[in-house]
């Protein structure tokens, strides 16, 4: 029988292998069932899910609510285009534009499609709004940023595996130091072309770097002062992974009473991808008022799948489950309690080094060198102990469980972890 099983995720892995462009380096697992904050392979092992497809399954897998809104909705209708109205588009705009505090959103599918959008914007509102010259506009980034993967994005990434041949880049973009509002200041003070600031409130594939507190709020006071457009990429920290709505807060409609986060900054564009779909189709928004929004005007911008039937009623639906099972309020509390227990086994640990994050967006740190395969193998030995993670950069390993989970699961979870690295350790 285990040599059958064998077979089974062999075959699949082959087939990949085989067939498919190597642009991704899995681990080894192949899973064919999800429920919740588990799935399953094909050869019927059950997992902890702790990546959720880097926080886009944050309702959990296969949440009933949002895969009924996807089947009764793809029965019904499930693409126009924007040539025509559809009668759920309007709907579903509404209720994102009240749900996070904007005036308007601008639907598209991925995250790298809506930063791609946020930056058209950011560039237009420039030359329209604050008069400067055509093709002068400058928009300041992070070291170590993480927006996606198009021919833009990557020109102002600073990782080399995923820049390096792709050029010639896209011009436009300064690059200045993750959490330095000094660098930050400096830049602004330098260049009079500058339209906007695109940064994301947790740097999560970096290794989920927390910036120092009030970072956000005196980077957008900064913006304000220079009249810099403050564009935050929550394609990954948003839809209560950080047990807020949205890490920047806002005046979104977070019900989180018990909110221990630094007062609300409200960008002045917002992006959104990943959870907002609970993972169970691609959808993606730019948020923003109307003095910024209003820049783009018909045939500008635009996307044959963006704001479909099928994305609207997804869309609400998944962001109705946030509020209804209080994710935000979850993650902020079993967060808490995921790093305390993992804090308390750092000094008993020589391979545990540190934890940190927010809400449930957290990392490890593996003491062993940026080159060492040791966060990988122990990744490895979490699967065969039954939690799947993945390292993000080097020796760093990101925690990032669906937010439906409960403390008991989460306990459960924090002694596989731990027996797993103990047994590493010996
Ligand atoms: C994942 C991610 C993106 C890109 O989203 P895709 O849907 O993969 O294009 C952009 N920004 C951040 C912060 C992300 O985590």
């Amino acid at each position: 029988m285990a040599i059958v099983d064998q077979n089974l995720s062999q075959k699949a892995i082959d087939l990949e292998n085989e067939y498919g462009a190597h642009n991704y380096h899995p681990l080894p697992v192949v899973l064919e069932k999800g429920e919740g904050v588990y799935v399953w392979d094909v050869e019927g092992k059950k997992y902890y899910d702790f990546l959720s497809a880097y926080s886009a399954v944050n309702q959990g897998h296969c949440h009933p609510k949002i895969v009924d809104a996807l089947s009764s909705q793809a029965k019904k209708l499930t693409l126009t285009s924007r040539a025509f109205h559809n009668d759920i588009l309007g709907v579903y705009e509404k209720y994102a534009c009240e749900y996070f505090g904007f005036d308007k959103i601008l639907p598209m599918n991925t995250g790298a499609e809506a930063v791609e959008t946020a930056i058209k914007i950011c560039r237009k509102w420039a030359y329209e709004k604050k008069g400067i010259a055509e093709n002068e506009a400058k928009i300041i980034v992070c070291e170590n940023n993480f927006h996606g993967r198009t021919t833009t994005i990557i020109s102002f990434s600073n990782d080399p595996v995923a820049r390096k041949n792709f050029g010639p880049y896209t011009k436009g973009f300064i690059k200045i130091e993750y959490d330095n509002l000094e660098a930050l200041e400096a830049a602004l003070m330098a260049d009079s072309n500058i339209a906007g600031f695109l940064v994301e409130p947790i740097q999560g594939e970096a290794g989920v770097y927390v910036p120092s507190e009030y970072y956000l709020q005196k980077a957008k006071a900064l913006c304000e002062q220079y009249n810099v457009l403050f564009i935050a990429d929550e394609v990954q920290t948003g839809i209560a992974r950080t047990g807020r709505l949205l890490a920047t807060c806002g005046n979104c409609t977070c019900s989180n009473k018990n909110c221990s986060g630094t007062p609300e900054v409200k960008p002045d564009m917002l992006i959104l991808g990943k959870a907002i779909s609970g993972g169970v189709y691609p959808v993606s928004a730019v948020l923003a008022n109307d003095d910024i929004m209003g820049v783009i005007r018909p045939g500008n911008h635009g996307s044959t799948f963006g704001g479909n039937p099928i994305a609207a009623a997804v869309a609400i639906a998944a962001l109705e489950v946030v509020k209804e099972e209080n994710l935000a309020e979850n993650a902020e509390r079993l967060g808490k309690l995921f790093r305390d227990k993992l804090e308390a086994f750092i000094p008993t640990s020589d391979l545990l080094l540190g934890v940190r994050g927010k809400g449930l967006l957290n990392a490890i740190l593996i003491n062993d060198t940026e080159e060492s395969d040791t966060a990988w193998n122990i990744c490895l030995k979490l699967r065969d102990n039954g939690l799947l993670a993945k390292p993000t950069h080097g020796n760093i390993i990101r925690f990032a469980p669906p937010l439906v989970m409960t403390e008991e699961q989460l306990l459960d979870c924090v002694s596989i972890i731990v027996k797993t690295i103990t047994e590493f350790e010996k």
